[in-house]
């Protein structure tokens, strides 16, 4: 496994591979690597003759009061695991040498970036797209892989792809959940045992809320009380909503079309997002529940305790 930390060696790197007729599979992290961003190793080494991993937490997407300088961070154990999942390349670079002093592009979606996590996190989605477009001119992967855990960057990603006609297959890996079903994050470390239980309620309420919408119920009313109750277990909800998954539009019942069913909140001082993809068509609704960390898929979780 080669570590390289500089963007001119990993496009030197790159240049000596193109022509050889490989597939390369790209995996973006921020590092603090869990079973989540493992999955998408996993699927990439199956799927790809070259993987590479990048581990930058990239200043451009965090907001001034945000925690940049606080994000948890083990590169020498992230590097451990990727020697076992048989990565080829680790791109590690520093921060001034994928934003030179002079740089002032942006990369942006003024609506789609400004709604459900992006009204909460000015800026946030346009430094994404920003890294994620010089990540891509940098590696030129074949395929990407990324977690539906990030429901809204998912959507943005794939619309950066086809906007910019990049030959790049996003492929869209299922949220890695504990077994309390708290879908893992590295931002998991800032809590305590105390709040990871009351976090696991996210995905409590996101089956429930789920429930009475495949029981006919009106998402403004399901979404409502879940997030009564969450805010009564000690969240401060920012926003709760079920959203056509390409427009971000608003809608109050299982129409036909792919969905998204998305929360976040803070608990605390550290900010919780998660959300379930639901896929409706005149026959049926199939709803990605996620998966567990050996990779088996979830089935929903009612809990009678609520
Ligand atoms: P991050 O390091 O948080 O920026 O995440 C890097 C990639 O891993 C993104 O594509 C995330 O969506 C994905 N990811 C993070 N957590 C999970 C999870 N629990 N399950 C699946 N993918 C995840």
């Amino acid at each position: 496994m080669q570590i390289i930390s500089s963007a001119s060696q990993l496009k030197d790197y790159i240049s000596q591979i193109s022509g050889q007729n490989m597939t390369v599979g790209f995996v973006p992290t921020m590092g603090y690597l869990h079973q989540g961003h493992l999955q998408l190793v996993k699927t990439a080494r199956k799927q790809c003759d070259l993987v590479v991993v990048s581990i930058f937490v990239n200043p451009t997407q965090f907001g001034e009061n945000e925690d940049l300088d606080k994000y948890p961070s083990d590169i020498e154990k992230d590097c451990e695991l990727l020697k076992v999942e048989d990565v080829d390349v680790v791109f590690i670079p520093k921060a001034n040498d994928i934003y030179v002093s002079n740089d002032r592009l942006v990369v942006s979606y003024p609506d789609l970036s400004t709604v459900l996590c992006g009204k909460f996190r000015p800026g946030h989605f346009d430094g994404v797209l920003l890294v994620m477009t010089k990540l891509f001119a940098l590696i030129r992967p074949d395929r990407c892989y990324m977690g539906r855990k990030d429901g809204q960057q998912l959507v943005l990603v794939e619309k950066l792809v086809r906007d910019l006609f990049l030959d790049v297959d996003i492929v869209q890996c299922p949220t890695v959940r504990e077994e309390t079903g708290l879908a893992m994050s590295s931002r998991n470390s800032y809590l305590d045992e105390t709040q990871k239980e009351i976090a696991s309620h996210l995905y409590i309420e996101l089956c429930e809320v789920s429930k009475q919408l495949i029981n006919g119920n009106s998402a403004e009313d399901a979404l409502r009380e879940a997030t009564a109750r969450l805010e009564k277990k000690g969240f401060e909800v920012q926003y709760f909503e079920l959203v056509e998954r390409q427009s971000f539009t608003q809608v109050n019942q299982l129409s036909s079309g792919t969905l998204l069913l998305c929360v976040a909140g803070l608990l605390g001082s550290t900010r919780l997002i998660d959300n379930f993809v639901i896929q409706v068509d005149a026959k049926e609704v199939e709803i990605d529940y996620g998966q567990d960390q050996e990779g088996k898929k979830l089935e929903p979780l009612f809990s009678d305790s609520m």
